[in-house]
């Protein structure tokens, strides 16, 4: 293991992402608990324990650490080469298995309120993700458990004893180095890798399940806090709610995906690790798959700087569709197309000079181009609101039903285009899933500027038809399409004070509402805080991105399951 290489992986996985930050960010999120916790609300609060605020700091002393042995101008090799070490320790008998009786040796050193397995795992002094060992002692990563490997030195130098391979999930005891079969640890090869039988995974939304955390946390598996590590409240909510699409929750929990990329492997693990019946603490951090998002594109998307939730949520399913095995031209090639792509129909005409004003949006049958486009997300456009000089005066701001905005794809209304007329309309079938994006923002030359206008909806029963071109062939014309909201990403413009000229910025909040199907309750996700919500009030937030599900079935009557516990 070369110098270089380690100081190389270190700036590029750390220094953007200082352990500093992190830390403040920790403060930050204590800051702000409410004084007298939650009890204005049913929902519970997940602010990090403090063995998870050590863990961000031992991602802060692996750097610590490596520059220490950076000055002393030693790499770990050198620092004990082979005479040393023989001089300085007396090597230790290797064992295959443990002397009779002393199975269960050391097991009760082990630590679990210290073990997060949702870091990066990185050996804490190589920066090798290769052959990562977890201390279960400690829960600091080490490299390798053979004789010279930073595990063994570990436990050596510590006398932490307990290891578990990240890859294997087996336990060894070092530096013996026989392996430990136990099942007093299955609890913790399960928090490493959280898998759930086909029957587990099918009563996941029948059941009210309610789970406790070492700490004697209440939390509800699927809908539990995930940790902003800086700026990255973006992420989280596209992440919780495509974790809440059954047919791709499912399949990150069942399929085995061990030799796909790891965008879809971090992805699933990430996914079982929101639905943890048994997880030791009530949250999750995103940490190893925005690590691999923010390699992937480039550091398009990084957990330092805030991005736009739709631009995440059309780069990540499109390469999770890539990473699936999706072909980049046959359609419904992975499970990202089957679940959320349709099509389009896009009519387009040229606007000729000599069309008068009050002709300029009829259609002439003459030069009509018609195309078909698939889509995945589906961009509503809201109306013009009008200018206002005081945001905070909630009064004047505007109201549009959903399926108004909706009718940009009823293939009537013809919308302007630069010089071109264009009208849309879907087509059969719909797909299961419909992710729509209610466009807000936009750049003018000069501006960002953002439409705060807000959307209703019900929660329940939207029908669809209206904006499908009828094919009989396809689905009895006449009958309804009905979907229901399972997320509801919003946006808050909060104003906070700063150093800037202006003294006062705008910044983007972003939280998700998802449906607690066994519950027939809502819960809003902000970061670590989780909420009950009341399906009647979601649309007075400025809803930004949702899904909803495609009914089972032809036709509307199911639709008294909207009341009734489903
Ligand atoms: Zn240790």
């Amino acid at each position: 293991m070369g110098k270089r290489q380690a100081s190389e992986s270190l700036e590029e996985l750390i220094a953007a992402d200082s352990p500093a930050s992190k830390r403040a960010r920790v403060d930050e999120a204590e800051d702000s608990e409410p004084v007298n916790g939650n009890s204005a609300s049913n929902g519970h609060l997940m602010s990090p324990r403090p063995e998870d605020r050590e863990k961000l700091d031992i991602l802060g002393a692996a750097e610590e650490e490596h520059a220490e042995l950076e000055e002393a101008g030693a790499t770990p090799e050198v620092a004990l080469d082979e005479d040393e070490e023989e001089s300085a320790v007396a090597a230790p008998q290797r064992q295959q298995a443990p002397v009779e009786g002393y199975t269960d040796l050391y097991l009760d050193t082990i630590n679990r309120n210290v073990l997060d397995f949702d870091f990066e795992k990185l050996c804490s002094v190589t920066l090798s993700n290769i052959n990562v060992y977890a201390c279960l002692v400690c829960g600091k990563y080490y490299q390798g458990r053979g004789p010279k490997s930073q595990a063994y030195f570990h436990a050596l130098e510590e006398g932490h004893h307990v290891y578990v391979n990240m890859e294997t999930k087996k336990v060894y005891v070092l530096p013996e180095g026989y392996e430990v079969k136990s099942k007093s640890l299955d609890d913790i090869k399960f928090v490493v890798d959280p898998r759930l039988t086909r029957n587990e995974v099918a009563r996941l939304d029948k059941e009210q399940k309610t789970a406790w955390d070492l700490s004697g946390r209440k939390y509800i598996p699927g809908f539990v806090g995930m940790n902003n590590i800086k700026a990255n409240d973006y992420f989280n909510v596209i992440i919780h709610a495509l974790a809440h699409v059954v047919p791709l929750r499912n399949f990150s929990m069942l399929e085995d995906i061990s030799s796909r990329p790891q965008l879809a492997q971090r992805f699933s693990i990430l996914v079982r690790k929101i639905w943890n019946p048994r997880a030791f603490k009530a949250h999750v951090s995103p940490h190893e798959l925005l690590q691999e998002i923010a390699l992937r594109s480039s550091k398009r998307f990084t957990l330092t700087a805030q991005s736009d939730p739709v631009e995440f949520l059309s780069w990540f399913l499109n390469n999770l569709h890539l990473s699936l095995g999706g072909s980049k031209t046959k359609p419904g090639s992975s499970i990202i197309q089957r679940v959320f792509q349709g099509t389009l129909k896009i009519e387009s005409q040229q606007i000729t000079a000599r069309a008068d004003a009050g002709d300029r949006l009829r259609f002439e049958d003459a030069a009509v181009q018609t195309e078909l486009s698939r889509y995945l997300i589906l961009t509503l456009d809201l109306p013009p609101a009008p200018l206002f000089q005081d945001a905070l005066d909630k009064n004047i701001i505007p109201q549009v039903p959903l399926t108004a905005i909706l009718s940009k794809y009823d293939g009537l209304r013809a919308q302007e285009r630069l010089n071109t007329r264009v009208r849309y309309r879907l087509l059969h079938p719909l797909p299961p899933y419909l992710l729509f994006h209610i466009k807000r923002f936009s750049r003018n030359k000069f501006v960002a500027e953002r439409n705060p206008t807000i959307v209703t909806f019900p929660v329940r029963s939207l029908d669809m038809s209206p904006y499908v071109e009828p094919n009989p062939s396809l689905y009895p014309p006449g009958e309804p399409i009905w979907y229901d909201l399972v997320a509801n990403i919003t946006h808050e413009a909060v104003r906070t004070r700063d150093d800037s000229v202006e003294g006062e910025q705008e910044s983007k909040v972003w939280r998700v509402q998802l449906r607690d199907r066994s519950r027939e309750e809502w819960w809003e996700v902000q970061d670590l805080f989780v909420e009950r919500e009341r399906a009647e009030t979601l649309f007075t937030k400025e809803s930004y991105v949702q899904v909803w599900e495609r009914r089972r079935g032809v036709g509307g009557n199911t639709n008294s399951k909207g009341k009734g516990k489903a």
